[in-house]
Parts: C-alpha cells; structure tokens; sequence
C-alpha cells in the first residue's frame, strides 16, 4: 500500500508527509489532520523518539489509533542507524524503515543498506536508504546555520549506483537541507536548496526521492521540490516548537493540572501545522 502511494504521488506530483512523534498528544494531533484531509501521513520516530516511546507500545498506538480512525497509517524507523533496532523495527510491524549509513563509506553503506533491503523486503517492508551528509539537529537554534560543504551534497552518479546495488525503495538526499530551524538576529535563516542537482539525481535514477529537514525551507521551495521530483517531506523541528509554546502557554497561563485538559491543547496546535504541511504538499484526498 505504501509502495502504491509512492507511486501515485510520483505520478501525480505531490508529496506524502513524514511526521515525528514521540508523545500521544502528538501523534492524535498528526493523525487527526490525515483524517479531516483524507491525506496519507507517515508517523516517524527516530532512535531517540523510539528509546522512550518504545517499540512495540508506538506499533500498539498507531494499529489502535488506525482502527479507531478507520485511516490507514504508516510507521516508519527514521534515521536508524543501528542494524538490529532497523530489524527489530521490521519485526515489531513497522511498515517502513530509513536505514541511515549516510556516516559510513560509499562501500559500507550499501553492504548494510542492501543486507537491510533483503530482510525487510522478505516481510514486505518498505526501506529508506540515505546518501549525502546533513547536518544539523531537529530543533531551534538561535545561530546561524551551519555551512554545507559541497562534499556533503549526494552526487547523482553515486545515487544512481547506490540504488541499483541496493535496491532501496526511497532515497534521502542532500541537496543544501539541514536538520532544524535555524534564527540569525532573530530572522529565519531559511535553506536554499540546489535544485538542479535534484533534476540531476531525478534523471539518474527513478527511486522515490526524499526531502529530510523540512522545518526552515520556504514553502515556496518545498513545492518547486515536490516538481523537481520528491515524494516525501519530513518534519519535525515544527512539531517539536509547536508542542513545546503551546504547552509552556498554558502551563504559564493557568493553574490546571489536569493532563486529559491541557494536553487536547496541544494535539489541536500540532493538528493545525500538520494541515498546513498536508495543503502545501498537496496530499488531501488521496487516500
Ligand atoms: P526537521 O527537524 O528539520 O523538520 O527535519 C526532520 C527530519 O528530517 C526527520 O528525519
């Protein structure tokens, strides 16, 4: 099902948004926009969302959240970098995978990538490879942003090649996006993305592409992406400041200490920016 998706926002063009959670309150706010949007949505958690959510406990929310919504969703491990947390992932249900050896040589990458492609293709699992190096970290930093290297960027000789010797479904590229949000004098320090590499990579091979650092890119860029041939944008650096202000507002406001009445607050905040991404990315109706 989610192979099809892919396909059917490569053929369409638009984008199917990856969004991280590691609380409830976050997660209902993601799947609520996918429900009242009719959108596809891919709820990520990264190695650090994943040590405190737990593995089985986000598989048990999203099927029971899925069943109660009557909405598809998608799991996904979000840059897993370790080989057995990617299979114990697979095993426990998640329906997608990133394997992240973007650190490694060109060599070493694919050896692990493919070794993960034949596991989790065995139990119809979708896997995410990644090749170029992005900086940064998914929260707000009051600095300017880090300087890419041109080394850094995916060349698209090495992703054709990469694809073809793993076989991954998707490939995470880097293409002048950071992890983050970045503020200089207190202005956003947006990201510029170099989009004929993009056309470039996109004419090398005919993977699914994948935008990571979404948070600090102008939306106006984000669509001209989604043209040039990209099939999922994530975020989270968004995500994480919306739950983190709204939370601080009310507890700073009010003198509840109910969690069941402060947190719907919150998934509402989170339900509202996830929207927005949904229209900017043009899934709505396409479940
Ligand atoms: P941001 O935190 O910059 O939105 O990036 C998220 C991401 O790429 C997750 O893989």
């Amino acid at each position: 099902m989610l192979y099809k998706l892919f396909k059917k926002a490569q053929k369409e063009k638009w984008a199917i948004g990856h969004f991280n959670f590691s609380t409830p309150e976050q997660l209902r706010g993601i799947a609520a926009a996918a429900k009242k949007l009719a959108s596809p949505v891919i709820l990520a958690t990264t190695q650090g969302e994943i040590e405190f959510l737990g593995l089985k406990e986000a598989v048990a929310q999203v099927r029971i959240l899925e069943q109660n919504l009557q909405l598809p969703l998608f799991l996904h491990l979000d840059h897993g970098k370790n080989i057995s947390l990617v299979k114990r992932a697979i095993d426990f249900g998640f329906d997608s995978v990133h394997f992240d050896g973007s650190s490694l040589s060109f060599k070493k990458n694919v050896k692990l990538t493919r070794e993960i492609v034949k596991y989790a293709h065995k139990r119809k699992v979708f896997v995410e490879g990644e090749l170029g190096y992005l900086r940064g970290e998914s929260r707000l930093i009051k600095k300017a942003k880090p300087q890419i290297e041109k080394g850094d960027l995916t060349k698209p000789e090495e992703a054709e090649e990469f694809v073809k010797e793993t076989r991954v479904d998707s490939l995470a590229i880097a293409i002048g996006n950071i992890h983050g949000a970045y503020f200089r004098k207190s202005k956003p320090d947006f990201e510029r993305l170099d989009f004929e590499r993009l056309k470039e990579i996109r004419k090398k091979t005919d993977t699914f592409l994948v935008l990571h650092g979404g948070s600090g890119i102008l939306s106006k860029d984000l669509k001209k992406a989604i043209k040039c041939g990209i099939q999922k944008i994530n975020v989270n650096t968004e995500l994480r400041i919306a739950w983190k202000e709204t939370l601080q507002k009310i507890l700073n406001e009010s003198e509840e200490v109910k969690p069941y009445l402060i947190l719907p607050k919150v998934t509402l905040t989170i339900e509202k920016k996830v929207a927005k991404y949904i229209k900017l990315f043009g899934s709505c109706d396409k479940l």
